[in-house]
């Protein structure tokens, strides 16, 4: 039997085969997706209780190694460090040159990683459909700026997300250079130097959902999120294309290194996760793979659920909010139907309100 979903700025016309979990072989009705990774998504094991210690280890290998993008940050962190970050001295007083230096780094980052996955997947189409979650074009006309999804994106990303991405990454440089953030050098905590990096992505799923929350109350998402949510579906440049104030609310999250311990590596780090992961997790393809083989994990499918869905899964997995509040949709079936129903009841609510 078919049904009419009216829970997302668009109609999506189901049926229970087309949201039957699969192993991205494409359907032949109009699919619900082009490709859906095996459900129900698992989340982390960390808040399981009792504790299951090689469950835990095993997230945190298969989340880190043998490649990830986690990684690769962690690489252009060191990278960005050692080769592309003024020294600290200068960075005492704020200085025009040493700012947009840093500036510049940090759009040949975003511009080499979104730019790049858009061309692989969307330009050149290397890939083809394969692993795509949702095969529709990009948007055109309004209500995107430039009247162009792709320039839209990339116009919000490079103006607004990497200048508040460098205007907090100045700040906190500033505060080591002065003195007034201690620097933890490698050799004073090896054991809490490595725990960094492990952590950012907890405290980056901890954080982004209690904002992203936020950010859909009604008069919050008008003035911002909903330029982010003009994507209902998705590409590398949509990640950080965001309004200018959920740029400073977003990237926030980086200020706590003004209160624990670290080193200005971490700082890179940290803002690079936010940004560049934002590109990949938005890439529309589940990963890079070749001959069919996974070369690298790549976007969230929870996370395109969000975007098509808008009233579920506003967090992470790694700190799995949403399903201590309910409103995980795991992929399945009867997730589905909970939010179905979890909608009409909400729209009934608002009828009655309104009399
Ligand atoms: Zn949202
Ligand atoms: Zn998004």
């Amino acid at each position: 039997m078919r049904q009419v979903i009216l829970i997302c700025p668009i109609i999506y016309p189901m049926s229970a085969e087309s949201i039957s979990p699969g192993t991205g072989t494409p359907r032949t009705r109009r699919p619900q997706w082009n490709y859906q990774p095996d459900v129900p998504l698992p989340v982390s094991p960390l808040f399981e209780w009792p504790l299951n210690l090689p469950r835990i280890l095993n997230w945190f290998w298969r989340s880190w190694f043998p490649v990830s993008e986690k990684l690769i940050i962690v690489f252009t962190a060191f990278i960005s460090w050692t080769y592309f970050q003024p020294p600290l001295e200068v960075s005492q007083n704020f200085h025009i040159e040493w700012v947009a230096l840093m500036w510049l780094r940090n759009c040949a980052l975003m511009t080499a990683v979104a730019g790049g996955l858009h061309l692989y997947f969307y330009v050149f189409r290397l890939q083809k459909d394969a692993h795509r979650y949702d095969s529709k074009a990009f948007g055109k006309g309004r209500p995107f700026t430039f009247r162009n999804q792709v320039w839209d994106n990339m116009f919000w990303t490079l103006a607004s997300g990497v200048t508040v991405w460098t205007a907090y990454e100045a700040f906190i440089i500033w505060g080591f250079a002065n003195g007034f953030i201690e620097v933890l050098e490698w050799s004073q905590n090896p054991v809490w130097f490595v725990a960094i990096f492990l952590l950012v992505p907890i405290w980056e799923s901890f954080y982004f959902f209690l904002i992203h929350r936020w950010l859909h109350w009604k008069p919050l998402y008008k003035f911002a999120h909903h330029l982010h949510h003009r994507n209902t579906n998705v590409g590398p440049w949509s990640g950080l294309s965001m309004h200018p104030v959920e740029h400073l609310i977003f990237l926030g999250a980086v200020l706590i290194h003004w209160i624990i311990a670290s080193h200005p590596v971490h700082v890179l780090y940290h803002l690079q996760y936010f940004a560049l992961s934002a590109a990949t997790t938005h890439s529309g393809y589940n990963r890079i793979s070749k001959n069919d083989k996974k070369v690298l994990s790549l976007g969230t499918f929870h996370h395109q659920m969000h975007h098509r869905f808008l009233h579920c899964n506003y967090g992470g997995l790694e700190f799995p909010w949403d399903k201590f509040t309910g409103t995980f949709h795991d992929g399945t079936e009867e997730a589905h139907a909970n939010l179905k129903r979890h909608m009409r009841a909400k729209a009934q609510e608002l009828r009655q309100l309104r009399g």
